[in-house]
């Protein structure tokens, strides 16, 4: 019998404040390249201007990439929804892979506080998960499913919180 892998977070992925963010550029995939337009509010000084305020932005700020160039919203350069509101009680889905052949779990009432919980166990995976919210239904996909112990992982959390999927499809 093999001994599962326990579950590394891979040194290649991105840490810190770019977890909660989860930037990703959604045509070359570059984490580290995302510039969002910001407002701000800076202070004259005698050596310039020094900013006091901010930057604030939004889901509809200007984004671009600065190594391919792609533009758009910058809620279109992220892997979880920004800012989200999450409804009172909606579908979690879990597609299993990116591919479109792995199978996905579905648990169909969820509450909002669980909701929540399950939102921020997949974000912890971020970037070899990805989410998107509808309204709904927040689906979780794996983006990265050979990193080892990553799908062990991440079921033995969710069903810890949700039980186990009211089905599999
Ligand atoms: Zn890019």
């Amino acid at each position: 019998m093999s001994t599962p892998t326990t579950f590394q977070r891979p040194a290649h992925w991105p840490r810190g404040f770019l977890i909660d963010a989860a930037i990703r550029c959604p045509s070359c995939r570059s984490h580290q390249s995302v510039m969002v337009r910001t407002d701000s509010w800076a202070r004259f000084t005698a050596a310039g201007t020094d900013v006091c305020d901010g930057p604030d932005y939004t889901p509809e700020s200007a984004a671009v990439c600065g190594n391919c160039h792609h533009t758009g919203q910058l809620t279109h350069f992220t892997d979880f929804p920004l800012h989200d509101r999450l409804p009172e009680t909606a579908q979690f889905r879990v597609t299993w892979a990116a591919d479109g052949h792995a199978p996905t779990s579905v648990w169909p009432d969820v509450a909002a506080a669980d909701l929540d919980d399950a939102r921020e166990i997949a974000r912890s995976y971020w970037p070899g998960i990805s989410a998107a919210l509808t309204d709904d239904a927040l689906t979780v996909t794996v983006e990265e499913p050979d990193v080892p112990g990553l799908i062990d992982a991440v079921r033995d959390e969710l069903l810890w919180t949700l039980g186990p999927p009211t089905f599999t499809c």
